[in-house]
C-alpha cells in the first residue's frame, strides 16, 4: 500500500500530540502517502550519486497535484509531510495542507457548514486553487500567469506554495542533521524549472544548495541540476511508481 514505505517512522514522528488513547483505540496517527514514489526516487538517487542507499540523507519532494516531502536516513523513511490523510503538509492543487484546526471551527461557525463540508472544502477548493481565488489548480496556468507578472492571485499562490515546500525542506534538513541531496519528482517537480529555482534560491542557500541554471532548464528528465561544487546536491528524478510496484510484486511472488 502507498503508506508502507513510511512505516519505518519513529513514534515521535508519527504521533499527533492529542490524547494517546486516540492512537491506541482508533489508530489515529500519521501514515503518510506517495510512499511508492518516495521509495523509487530515493533508491534511484543513491544509484545516480553512486553511493550506498543506506549511507545517504535524502529529502524527496513529490510535487504534483498531490504533494508531499519525505526525509530518508540510512535507507529508511524517518518523516513525511502527509498525515492520517493526504490533507496534511504542503499546499497542493486543491488541498490546503497544514492549517490551524481553529480555522475549521471558524469556517463552520461563520459559514454555516458542518465538519464534513469544511473538510471537503479543505480538500477540493483550497490549495493553490483557493489561494488564487479560483484561477487554477494547474501549475502550467499559474506559472504562465506568474511569469507574465500581472496576475497577483497566481503570484500569491505560487509564492505560498514555494514557501511551504522550503519550510518542510528546512525542517527535514534539521531532522536529518543535513542532507546529501534534495530530489524533485512528480508533475511539478519534474517539469517546472521555475518552481525548482524559486524553492532553491534563496531559501536553501544556507544548506549549500547551488542550482546550475542551465542544467535545471529541463523537463521530465533525470539529471543532477546543482553545480559540481554544491554541498547539497539537487536532483530531478521522474518517478516510476509502476516499476516500484512491479519490484514489490516480484519480491512477493519469489517469497522474499
Ligand atoms: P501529477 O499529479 O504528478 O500528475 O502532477 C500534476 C501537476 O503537474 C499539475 O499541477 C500540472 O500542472 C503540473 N505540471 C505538469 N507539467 C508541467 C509543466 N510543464 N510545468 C509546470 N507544471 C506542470
Amino acid at each position: 500500500f502507498d503508506t508502507a514505505f513510511h512505516q519505518t517512522m519513529d513514534e515521535e514522528a508519527y504521533l499527533y500530540a492529542i490524547p494517546y488513547r486516540y492512537y491506541k483505540q482508533f489508530g489515529i496517527r500519521r501514515y503518510g502517502f506517495h510512499g511508492t514514489s518516495h521509495q523509487y526516487v530515493s533508491r534511484r538517487a543513491a544509484d545516480i550519486l553512486g553511493k550506498p542507499y543506506e549511507s545517504l540523507k535524502l529529502i524527496i519532494c513529490h510535487l504534483g497535484n498531490g504533494a508531499s516531502v519525505s526525509a530518508i536516513k540510512d535507507g529508511r523513511c524517518i518523516d513525511t509531510s502527509m498525515g492520517l490523510t493526504p490533507l496534511e503538509g504542503l499546499i497542493m492543487g486543491t488541498r490546503s495542507g497544514d492549517v490551524d484546526p481553529g480555522v475549521l471551527e471558524m469556517m463552520a461557525g461563520k459559514d454555516g457548514k458542518n465538519i464534513h463540508e469544511v473538510v471537503r472544502i479543505l480538500n477540493k477548493e483550497s490549495g493553490v486553487l483557493g489561494l488564487s481565488d479560483g484561477f487554477s489548480s494547474d501549475f502550467r496556468d499559474l506559472e504562465d500567469a506568474y511569469l507574465e507578472g500581472n496576475n497577483p492571485a497566481a503570484t500569491r499562490a505560487i509564492k505560498a506554495f514555494v514557501l511551504r515546500v522550503a519550510k518542510y525542506i528546512g525542517a527535514y534538513a534539521a531532522e536529518l542533521n543535513g542532507a546529501d541531496a534534495i530530489c524533485f519528482t512528480a508533475g511539478i517537480g519534474e517539469n517546472s524549472p521555475v518552481i525548482r529555482e524559486l524553492i532553491c534560491s534563496p531559501y536553501l542557500e544556507y544548506l549549500g544548495v547551488e542550482l546550475d541554471k542551465e542544467a535545471n532548464n529541463i523537463r521530465g528528465k533525470e539529471r543532477i541540476v546543482s553545480t559540481p561544487s554544491a554541498k547539497t546536491k539537487v536532483l530531478v528524478i521522474p518517478t516510476n511508481e509502476e516499476l516500484e510496484i512491479a519490484r514489490h510484486t516480484l519480491a512477493i511472488v519469489k517469497g522474499k
